[in-house]
């Protein structure tokens, strides 16, 4: 790709990972954040996962030094945004901030740089409502953190053009992401559709007293999530049965349609629930082997850990 400069919009837990992300790559990253104190989260953030990084072998301590200098912080959004190619957005979660960013940004980038928004749930369309170039607007859902997870969901809607979509897939596959495009714009788009689909029927799973809140992860863990680690859904049903896809439908049968019947299909969580799944949360950290940890910072680290032996096996580090 042809993209060396990159600026992040918003330097929190998703802006800081990202940063880290174009700099492991060996771009040159402004880091935009509304003041001082917020740039200096960021970049004790940004030491920390490289000190994991660091840690587990997944780059040396001198090339954390030089990461480190490729990422330019700076509370001025014409010093962060004059020279950049690709600028990745990750401010707050609100319509009205996402579309005042957009309108500071325009006032400064080059109209044909890039511009990518981290937004979770907003569809692009309300985005870009108001915006001066809505053609080089495109949304880019990561995986927290961005600079383990691959996944990064695209996003567009009518007015992106064709070819600022295609240069925003090349950019991210040629820096080691695995993009998804979507085809229509769809809330919630992929990824996060699928875990809440599962999640409904984890907590209705606990709520119906079928099994414990730390059951229903250890089933999850030890089950289909090391699959999960490995090949999507569709192939590992392809390959649970001699006939294929077709063959495993059929296997399943009319037992397959009696679980569906009985399978959630509710719109709101249950109000209770979150008295029900703290205790049970707790009860299973308090239960995990020390090698694990038993507080919440033990626990992302232990993650973050993992991780990268995945993501090693996956020969993406
Ligand atoms: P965060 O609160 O950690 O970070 C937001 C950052 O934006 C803060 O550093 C804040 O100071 C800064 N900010 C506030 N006003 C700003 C402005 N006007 N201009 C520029 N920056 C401003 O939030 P986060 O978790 O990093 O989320 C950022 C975006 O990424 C959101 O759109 C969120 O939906 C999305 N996202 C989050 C996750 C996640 O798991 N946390 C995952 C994927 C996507």
């Amino acid at each position: 790709s042809d993209i060396k400069n990159v600026a992040c919009v918003g330097g929190g837990v998703i802006g800081s990972s990202w940063a880290i992300q174009y700099a492991l790559k060996g771009l040159h990253v402004t880091l935009y954040d509304i003041n001082d104190q917020q740039l200096a989260k960021s970049h004790d953030q940004m030491l920390r996962s490289l000190d994991t990084l660091v840690a587990h072998n997944a780059i040396t301590a001198a090339r954390k030094d030089e990461i480190i200098a490729c990422v330019r912080p700076t509370t001025s959004m014409e010093e962060a945004v004059q020279d950049a190619q690709f600028i990745q957005e990750s401010g707050p979660e609100r319509i009205e901030i996402k579309r005042s960013i957009l309108a500071q940004v325009e006032q400064y980038a080059a109209p044909d740089a890039l511009y990518a928004s981290s937004t979770s749930g907003l569809l692009i369309s309300d985005i870009v409502a108001e915006a001066l170039h809505p053609e080089r607007c495109i949304g880019a859902h990561p995986y927290n953190p961005p600079h383990l997870i691959p996944l990064v969901e695209l996003t567009r809607c009518d007015k992106t053009d064709d070819d600022c979509v295609q240069l925003a897939y090349d950019f991210y596959q040629s820096i080691g992401k695995e993009a998804v495009l979507l085809r229509k714009e769809c809330p919630g788009f992929i990824a996060n559709r699928l875990q809440l689909a599962l999640y409904r029927e984890v907590q209705d799973l606990v709520m119906r007293g079928v099994c414990s809140v730390e059951d229903v992860d250890k089933a999850l863990v030890y089950g289909p999530g090391i699959r999960w680690a490995i090949f999507g859904h569709n192939m590992i049903m392809q390959m649970g049965n001699p006939g294929g896809l077709t063959g495993m439908v059929e296997m399943l049968g009319n037992s397959g349609d009696r679980w569906l019947e009985d399978m959630a299909s509710w719109t709101h969580q249950p109000d209770n629930w979150a008295q029900v799944a703290q205790p049970g949360v707790n009860q299973e950290m308090a239960n995990f082997p020390d090698y694990i940890g038993h507080t919440n910072a033990e626990c992302i680290a232990y993650r973050d850990q993992m991780l990268i032996d995945i993501l090693k096996l996956h020969k993406k580090l």
